[in-house]
């Protein structure tokens, strides 16, 4: 399929009680590798916006009703068409966010996993039943979904951050409606195309694309029909809006911001330590939550470890995602650019050594930054604290174990950390120490759909994913019955 078809193949409007339609205006959608524009969407008004909650408040009760088997029938079959569909949907991503072909593959498969992990939950939620301790009563305790959902989502993964919510809000019986990053929309209405042919009923999905985002979501996350907020996103995006759904009261989950430290020691096996870095620096060019910001080489080891990841960064070709042996995609826009070239600067007047690249380069109009490794990084610069969203390596190094989990921790973020050492001892004492939702021992990508995904401190509230991942969507009930 050629991308011109590939994009013409996506729905442009507003989906909305299972039928498409249009708004009053439009958007761009730019390809970052070149600037150009792939097509318009619909670019919803507030009153266009409110619409999709109506639809979705109207739907609610009967999709509660629905069976669970048949909620979870829906998701298998979503699974089963991303799984079909992987090379038009993979292009579609990759030509609206920039991320090499492949990685975009590899989203997808992460994408529907999500749908066949909480198909397979959604049959499985239950509840509980015990006696009053105090005699005289029992109690009946249900799981109920919590009621019709606002989803926002980032550009950075814009179909596995849309399946990470819509999976447990369908498996729960919720409805929702979700609102994708103006910059990345096409991956999302897609994916509601995908969930109607797999027989999602009308209103059960509503997907909102804007470039308003705070005049067009605002009234829906005021409106008191709206009982959960499910957020991914920056952290100050992520407390602003935790400041309007205190208003009613709404249940919030936050995916936020994050600034991992990755440890390595002197004991650690090199080649997984710099396979691990070149992960969790290099997936989606840099653009992750989950990228490792700050790099902490025992001293020992530092010289190793940093000439060999300067090989391996230098041995990465740049260019457009969809060129065959692409590994370094363009980032996101001119702004992300601008962000990370000040960062590197600002590192390099501080006295960070810049190894490799360190300059932006100029490709047509797309918007280009090389991989890049500093060392020597003091602890004071600007990139040690603000999350890059490049592929910079800022690297420095420690002396001991307490200095790295204290220079580790000195962040408000916690949403992942990554540690490489042979020792399982002193692996599990720093895992214990650091304050992360998520650590990556001896690896450098922590995401997995049956795992529990999620920060603490401004990384944000509340777990995607795993056993507890569907919790989020429901409310418990207990229903005190007289013996
Ligand atoms: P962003 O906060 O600018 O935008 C996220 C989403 O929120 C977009 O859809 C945007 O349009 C919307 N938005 C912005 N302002 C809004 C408002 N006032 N009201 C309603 N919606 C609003 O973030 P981004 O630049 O799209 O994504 C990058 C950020 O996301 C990074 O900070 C990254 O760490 C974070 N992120 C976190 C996770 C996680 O799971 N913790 C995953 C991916 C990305």
């Amino acid at each position: 399929m050629s991308p011109t078809e590939a994009i013409a193949s996506v729905p442009t409007g507003l989906f909305i009680g299972g039928s498409w339609r249009d708004a009053a205006r439009t958007m761009p959608v730019e390809n970052p590798a070149t600037g150009e524009v792939l097509t318009e969407v619909a670019d919803a008004s507030p009153d266009e916006a409110m619409a999709a909650l109506d639809a979705a408040a109207d739907a609610q009760a009967e999709w509660a009703r629905t069976p669970a088997r048949a909620r979870s029938e829906i998701l298998y079959r979503a699974f089963d068409l991303l799984h079909a569909e992987v090379d038009r949907l993979a292009l579609i991503m990759t030509l609206e966010m920039g991320k090499p072909l492949a990685e975009s593959k590899g989203e997808i498969a992460y994408a529907a996993e999500f749908f066949r992990w909480f198909a397979e939950e959604a049959v499985r939620l239950n509840g509980g039943h015990m006696p009053a301790p105090a005699g005289g009563a029992r109690f009946l305790i249900s799981k109920q979904p919590v009621g019709p959902c606002v989803l926002i989502t980032p550009w950075n993964f814009p179909m596995a951050m849309g399946t990470r919510k819509i999976g447990p809000a369908i498996a729960a019986g919720c409805t929702s409606v979700i609102k994708p990053a103006a910059q990345t929309p096409l991956s999302t209405l897609a994916l509601a195309e995908i969930l109607h042919r797999a027989g999602l009923p009308g209103g059960v999905v509503n997907v909102v694309t804007t470039s308003q985002a705070d005049e067009a979501m605002s009234p829906l996350i005021l409106d008191e029909r709206s009982r959960k907020l499910s957020f991914t996103g920056s952290t100050g995006v992520g407390k602003h809006l935790l400041e309007l759904a205190a208003k009613t009261v709404m249940r919030t989950s936050m995916e936020l911001g994050g600034n991992a430290p990755l440890i390595v020691f002197d004991d650690a096996d090199m080649d997984a330590a710099v396979a691990g870095a070149m992960a969790a620096k290099l997936r989606n060019i840099g653009q992750a939550c989950t990228a490792a910001n700050r790099i902490f080489v025992q001293s020992s080891v530092a010289e190793e470890f940093t000439r060999r990841l300067t090989e391996e960064m230098a041995a990465r070709r740049m260019g457009p995602g969809t060129e065959e042996g692409v590994t370094i995609g363009p980032l996101i826009d001119d702004r992300a650019v601008e962000k990370v070239t000040s960062l590197v600067r600002e590192a390099a007047d501080g006295g960070a050594k810049v190894l490799l690249g360190g300059v932006p380069e100029i490709s047509g109009t797309g918007h280009f930054f090389p991989a890049t490794v500093l060392t020597d990084v003091p602890d004071d610069a600007e990139i040690a604290h603000a999350e890059i969203f490049g592929p910079v390596a800022a690297v420095s190094t420690f002396e001991t174990e307490e200095e790295a989990i204290t220079r580790a921790n000195d962040t408000p973020y916690g949403l992942v950390s990554y540690v490489f050492t042979e020792s399982l001892r002193r692996g599990l004492r720093v895992c214990d120490a650091l304050e992360a939702g998520m650590v990556g021992l001896n690896q450098g990508v922590v995401s997995n759909p049956a795992a529990p995904f999620g920060g603490v401190k401004e990384s944000g509230l509340g777990r995607e994913g795993g056993l507890t991942g569907i919790d989020e969507f429901v409310e418990t009930k207990y229903i005190g019955i007289a013996d």
